[in-house]
């Protein structure tokens, strides 16, 4: 696809974001058909990007080899966020089974994460793997709100809460319990901090719309949690950050970028509302961008984190 898609482009709000594109590069729809997508992940290995499509309750793969999409996984649970793990597996946010799996290499789907404390998860959103192999996710509640992108059910859980579970024997541990509703999270390339975002502006009108940023401990504890930035169009939902600690994040208008002291410095706009974002292609220079009923990417001057965050 060649030529300017209609309301696309990049909007250099401080220089920094000038060195990051050519003006020629453009944004291009590489598949539309979705109701709601979500979840990026990229697989190097195969030269593929899976994706969520929620409420169509399927999963969905973009072949980089030949540009064709697929559907990768038919009755996916309403799946939602998605990753690549160290070994290269898929690890899927759930929200109609409310867990959080793993597609092991044979094929099999192993649940990780289904409960807490004896209880329901309420609908695993986003998930992100840390290099000890931890296991990250958040656990808002829009999955089981409506009959939707899940089965409407209750809360029952005390809250919408982040987790952790351990690499060595699989346990789930809380590890943040002050949010209305999180949502995206992501590393900072050196593991020192981790971003997650807010989303609870969604049921409070006055509710929070930003990212935090925790400082990581060697053994998963969390300190600090102060907002990093709010949002300035619609909400941050999924977020990657690249290899200089930039933060590429979901908005109502398209992407929006951040350097790490939380200064926005620029947009790649998007005629859709943008839910999730990452970085693929062998050089991790392509960032890939669902939003709502379509797949766009862009290349940029910026690379993915190496790690699968
Ligand atoms: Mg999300």
């Amino acid at each position: 696809m060649y030529g300017i898609l209609e309301g696309t482009g990049f909007e250099v709000i401080e220089p920094e974001f000038a060195t990051l594109f050519a003006g020629h590069i453009r944004v291009e729809r590489l598949w539309s058909g979705a109701r709601w997508c979500e979840g990026p992940a990229w697989f190097p290995a195969g030269r593929y990007l899976i994706w969520s499509d929620i409420p169509n309750n399927r999963m969905m793969r973009w072949d980089e080899t030949d540009g064709s999409v697929s559907v990768f996984r038919p009755a996916s649970n309403n799946s939602n966020g998605n990753t690549v793990d160290l070994q290269g597996r898929l690890v899927t946010c759930e929200h109609l089974a409310r867990r959080v799996t793993r597609t092991e290499h044979d094929g099999s789907i192993r649940v990780l994460a289904d409960s807490y404390d004896g209880k329901p998860l309420n609908s695993p959103n986003d998930v992100v793997v840390k290099s000890d192999g931890s296991i990250w996710f958040t656990d808002p509640f829009y999955g089981i709100a409506s009959d939707y992108e899940g089965d409407q059910s209750p809360v029952e859980q005390d809250g919408c809460h982040v987790y952790r579970i351990d690499p060595s024997d699989g346990g789930i541990r809380r590890v943040a319990d002050d949010f209305a509703q999180p949502n995206g999270l992501a590393f900072c390339p050196q593991e020192r901090f981790l971003y997650v975002s807010d989303t609870g502006a969604s049921h409070q009108p006055d509710g929070p719309a930003h990212i935090r940023r925790f400082a990581v401990a060697e053994d998963g504890q969390l300190t600090g949690g102060e907002v990093f930035a709010n949002c300035t169009n619609g909400l941050f939902d999924g977020f990657r950050v690249d290899r200089d600690g930039r933060i590429w994040t979901s908005a109502r208008d398209g992407v929006h970028c951040y350097t790490p002291d939380g200064t926005l410095i620029g947009k790649v706009l998007i005629p859709e509302i943008v839910a999730n974002v990452t970085f693929g292609g062998p050089k991790r220079n392509r960032l890939f961008i669902c939003g709502t009923t379509s797949l766009y990417s862009v290349y940029v001057f910026a690379n993915g984190a190496d790690r699968p965050v």
